[in-house]
């Protein structure tokens, strides 16, 4: 399939995990891609990978989304696509009780400043194009409440959501449509190995998955390239649950 054929685009984070796994998807269904992330290492290999570029970008900064964007359209002429899909989830964000307010103003720049910076900078470029698909990532955590609290990500996720659907709305005559994805867990290697050491948590978390397992990142990738696509036309202002029906569930298969 070619539905990205001659289009480009944008992914944050895209240097691992979701967004590496969309990097290669948006690749090999014709984009050129613009690989932007904090790693320079991991970065550049991702964007090597697929013969794109890489701009190094720390998301929380408002001149280095700006660079971001500049790249994009200096190096290919344009901005179709963009995943604004760099996050953090570092183990400090905890409990409410427990969490001082540096580790809660981290995680709010690293996960919703940052997607307000990105889609700052690339609308303006959409509009004069008149055309574009903005995706954010949220979280299932956007939508359901955990006993086991990260609560600086999950009002995080929350805002990333209502922000996306607001943008949507606002640009939707303009010819950009603006979504949010709202993964549920991803077997990363991060999660494997958090999962590894301590078995009662995972059980504790599977037993709500009607599907008995995590998400692979290539499922959230096909997602992703679904809702950059034109087959998603009349889609905006929307969120995209891939959850493996954790959102639907009351009681899950033995
Ligand atoms: P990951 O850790 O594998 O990848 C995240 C990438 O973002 C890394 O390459 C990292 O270097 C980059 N990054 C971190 N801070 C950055 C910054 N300030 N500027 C630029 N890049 C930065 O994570 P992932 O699991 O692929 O998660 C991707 C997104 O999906 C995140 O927004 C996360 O919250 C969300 N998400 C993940 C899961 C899951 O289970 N893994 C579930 C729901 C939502």
């Amino acid at each position: 399939m070619e539905r990205l054929a001659d289009r480009v685009a944008i992914v944050t984070g895209g240097g691992s995990g979701i967004g590496l796994a969309t990097v290669r998807r948006f690749a090999s269904e014709g984009a050129r891609v613009v690989v932007a992330d904090v790693d320079s290492s991991a970065g550049e290999a991702a964007a090597k990978e697929v013969d794109g570029i890489f701009v190094r970008t720390d998301v929380t900064s408002e001149s280095d989304v700006a660079a971001m964007v500049g790249a994009a359209v200096d190096t290919y002429g344009r901005l179709d696509i963009a995943f604004n899909n760099a996050g953090i989830s570092p183990p400090d964000d905890d409990s409410i009780l427990t969490t001082g307010l540096d580790a809660w103003r981290k995680v709010q720049e690293v996960n919703l400043t940052s997607v307000y910076l990105c889609c700052k900078a690339q609308i303006p470029v959409m509009q004069k194009q008149g055309k574009g698909s903005i995706i954010n990532t949220a979280s299932f955590v956007a939508r359901m409440g955990a006993a086991t609290s990260q609560i600086s990500y999950t009002a995080s996720k929350g805002g990333v959501l209502a922000m996306s659907r607001e943008l949507g709305v606002q640009f939707a005559r303009e010819g950009i449509r603006i979504n949010a994805i709202s993964p549920g867990p991803v077997d990363t290697p991060l999660l494997r190995e958090l999962f590894a050491s301590d078995p009662e948590r995972a059980a504790r978390r599977m037993v709500h998955i009607p599907m008995g397992r995590f998400a692979e990142a290539t499922e959230i990738a096909a997602a992703v390239a679904f809702l950059a696509s034109d087959d998603s036309s009349f889609i905006t202002a929307s969120e995209f649950l891939v959850d493996g029906g954790i959102s639907g569930a009351y009681v899950t298969p033995l």
